[in-house]
């Protein structure tokens, strides 16, 4: 498949990316890893007429700790957060997206602008309360989590606004697990749900829980971590939290999962991803 005729730059700093974007008018796309955006093209499900190419730009990538978390450059490729063992769940979640080509063309920006609810790490944003931060041409601005997914394919980034970083909260002090029910390893999630729990002294004192591919976006599960924080962290607690976690939920069918089975799967992996992170 070949993707219709567009014309290409690669600007060398974050300013020229955003003059490019705003020349180019509405059919400029900024690409990234292209491991979202070159399949959709080749398709002609998009055809930008003008591709920004963000890997000349310094200072988009790389890992540190700032402000008691976490700050992720927005080209960071999955790969490389998989090997920052410090990023916790984020970084087994990025170990499990595909294969290692796509672990070292994919970035979080990318993953997150994209906005994709099948994707791995929207949900493990959103369940930490995580944000991005995004340059325009009025400045930069910090979204979080919770307003950055609006729809499938939908987030509240505008076209002319670039993600710099991203914030993930270090979540200290919690056990966590993360569960994605795939037919082949380097597939992509049917269900995925990622968990923090904080067990303190065999109660849950917080718990988080997002949930992929369940909806036209990622979804917190609140009712599961109502249900349970302040619960003893017991089998039976947990499994009575975890029959919650397809509630207010509105899966998409496919090919390998109708919308009761994904239901299904939602309750059997929160259960067990509690039950790994209660004990870690
Ligand atoms: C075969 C295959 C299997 C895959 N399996 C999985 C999987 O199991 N789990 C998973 O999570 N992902 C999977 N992916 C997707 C992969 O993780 C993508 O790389 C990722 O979702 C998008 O990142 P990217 O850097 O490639 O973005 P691109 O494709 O370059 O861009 C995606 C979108 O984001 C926009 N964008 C990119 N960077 C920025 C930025 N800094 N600021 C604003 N907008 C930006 C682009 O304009 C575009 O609209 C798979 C991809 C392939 C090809």
């Amino acid at each position: 498949m070949i993707p219709a005729e567009f014309d290409y730059v690669r600007p060398g700093s974050v300013d020229e990316a955003l003059s490019a974007l705003r020349e180019g008018g509405e059919d400029a796309k900024l690409l990234a890893g292209g491991h979202s955006l070159l399949p959709l093209m080749k398709l002609r499900l998009a055809a930008p007429t003008l591709l920004v190419d963000l890997g000349g730009v310094p200072g988009l990538s790389g890992i540190e700790r700032a402000n008691g978390g976490w700050k992720i450059g927005a080209m960071t490729a999955h790969a490389a957060m998989a090997r920052e063992s410090g990023l916790g769940l984020a970084a087994h979640v990025a170990h499990t997206i595909a294969d290692p080509q796509v672990r070292h063309r994919g970035t979080i920006g990318g993953s997150l602008a994209h906005g994709d609810p099948a994707s791995d790490l929207p949900g493990v944003l959103l369940a930490a309360e995580g944000s991005v931060q995004v340059q325009g041409p009025n400045g930069q601005r910090s979204i979080g989590a919770a307003d950055l997914f609006e729809d499938y394919l939908t987030t509240s980034i505008a076209d002319d606004e670039i993600v710099t970083s991203v914030t993930m909260p270090s979540m200290d002090g919690f056990g966590y697990a993360y569960e994605k029910f795939n037919r082949r390893a380097e597939d992509w999630a049917m269900v995925a749900v990622a968990v923090w729990v904080k067990n303190e002294g065999g109660t849950v004192s917080d718990v988080r829980v997002g949930l992929g591919n369940m909806g036209s976006t990622p979804l917190r599960a609140t009712a599961v971590e109502e249900a349970l924080r302040g619960q003893p962290a017991s089998a039976e607690a947990i499994a009575k939290a975890a029959e919650l976690a397809a509630d207010g939920t509105e899966p998409p069918g496919d090919l390998n999962a109708s919308p009761d089975y994904k239901r299904h799967l939602a309750r059997v992996l929160t259960r067990r991803a509690l039950t790994k992170a209660a004990a870690a």
